[in-house]
């Protein structure tokens, strides 16, 4: 063939580092700390709701395109009852595959070919991937540890903004450096969308996963952002399903249109009887959200006081499943040459944060660690790191 057969939007994309880190983390018997998923199950009551639905025949069929009405109403509830936003779940509420598919729709659905994106990097792998597919160009502002902390420097975020810039992609609290969005920062990113009649679109599948006096604020209910916002959020992380795929989107109706539009002719609709029993869990009672929270709290100080003692420079997230890590005090430069070898020096596969960033070499000496794990997984983890 003389033509490649990818073509040359994806052609950078290759296969992602989880695959490899996975396939050593088998081959080495080592604990895996890569990828961010639960390794236990959600709620027992949300599980059987979803058996429910299938044996009463809910949901086994196409569900409405927009997502099955309880499920939007549901969505709409939490909104405003958390956050004082009101969602028409009618018209301004959509149902996706996972945040993933709300992600890639609303690329596809609102940036036109050599529209300009501004991401924040280290940033989530399916960002780049779709602004790629959406024709669009992205445009990385690097957030930058400051007293123990990922900060996101505005007058760069100002700085990155031009004539062709149509939107920005932003995720609270973000993956992989466990940072929180504070009010005076997302007052100011609102007020910069403002000014230049930017869209916002806001990834916040961790919003109910925050620490300590960290609070999560949807960028939504800041001052004009109401209109130019499209908020996505999924049951993934927040209910320890994330093999269900359960996604939403909410945002003024023209905009939701606009996602819809593309979304259709991705997936079309997705996990029917998941729909009905997502629809329940975000009825859970707000002791299940704040043991949730605790719970991870707990985890998140275990293994990072492991890693630092281990000698690692460690910043402890104020979200997420993830803690972010220097390794230059190990006298380490190279995250990936480093991830590769931890299997074999001590048995903990983790992630290198240089593939989350354009400027690679800004992210070089950061791994990353999930903590979503059970108890004993982190003390074993823990123990193996303290033989470095
Ligand atoms: C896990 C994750 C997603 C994907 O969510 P799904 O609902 O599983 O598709 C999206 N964004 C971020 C930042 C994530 O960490």
């Amino acid at each position: 063939m003389k033509r490649p057969p990818l073509n040359r939007r994806l052609a950078e994309f290759g296969t992602t580092i989880f695959a490899e880190m996975s396939a050593l983390a088998a081959s080495t018997g080592s604990v895996n700390l890569g990828q961010g998923f639960p390794d236990t199950d959600g709620p027992e009551a949300v599980a059987e709701a979803a058996v429910r639905a299938i044996r009463d025949g809910r949901g086994n069929q196409y569900p409405p395109g927009p997502g099955i009405p309880e499920l939007r109403t549901a969505v709409a509830d939490h909104q405003r009852e958390r956050y004082g936003l009101a969602y028409d779940p009618d018209t301004e509420v959509l149902v996706t595959a996972g945040a993933t598919e709300a992600i890639a729709a609303a690329l596809l659905g609102l940036v036109e070919p050599g529209d300009e994106v501004i991401a924040l990097e280290p940033y989530y792998d399916s960002y780049a991937a779709c602004v790629a597919m959406a024709g669009g160009t992205r445009v990385p502002v690097t957030l930058r540890p400051r007293d123990g902390r990922f900060v996101l420097d505005l007058d760069e975020l100002r700085a990155a903004v031009t004539d062709r810039t149509r939107l920005i992609l932003l995720n609270t609290p973000h993956n992989p450096t466990g940072t929180v969005l504070t009010r005076e920062e997302l007052a100011a990113i609102a007020a910069l969308a403002v000014e230049r009649d930017l869209l916002v679109v806001t990834d916040e599948v961790y919003e109910h996963l925050v620490f300590g006096g960290a609070e999560h604020l949807p960028i939504a209910a800041f001052p004009g952002m109401r209109e130019r916002t499209v908020t996505i959020s999924s049951a993934g992380k927040t209910f320890s399903f994330t093999g269900w795929k359960v996604g939403w989107v909410t945002a003024a109706p023209e905009l939701i249109t606009a996602v819809r539009s593309a979304k259709q002719y991705l997936t079309y609709v997705s996990a029917g009887p998941f729909q009905y029993a997502i629809a329940e869990a975000l009825r859970l009672p707000d002791t299940y959200f704040s043991e949730l929270r605790e719970d991870l709290r707990a985890k998140r100080d275990l293994l990072a006081d492991g890693l630092a003692q281990a000698g690692f420079e460690v910043f402890r997230p104020q979200g997420t499943y993830f803690i972010t890590t220097d390794i230059r005090p190990l006298g380490e430069h190279d995250g990936i040459a480093f991830c590769r070898a931890l299997p074999g020096r001590c048995g903990v596969v983790a992630i290198p944060h240089a593939v989350f960033y354009d400027h690679r070499d800004q992210g070089a000496p950061f791994v990353r660690f999930a903590f979503c794990k059970r108890t004993e997984v982190l003390q074993d983890a823990v123990k193996r790191l303290a033989g470095l």
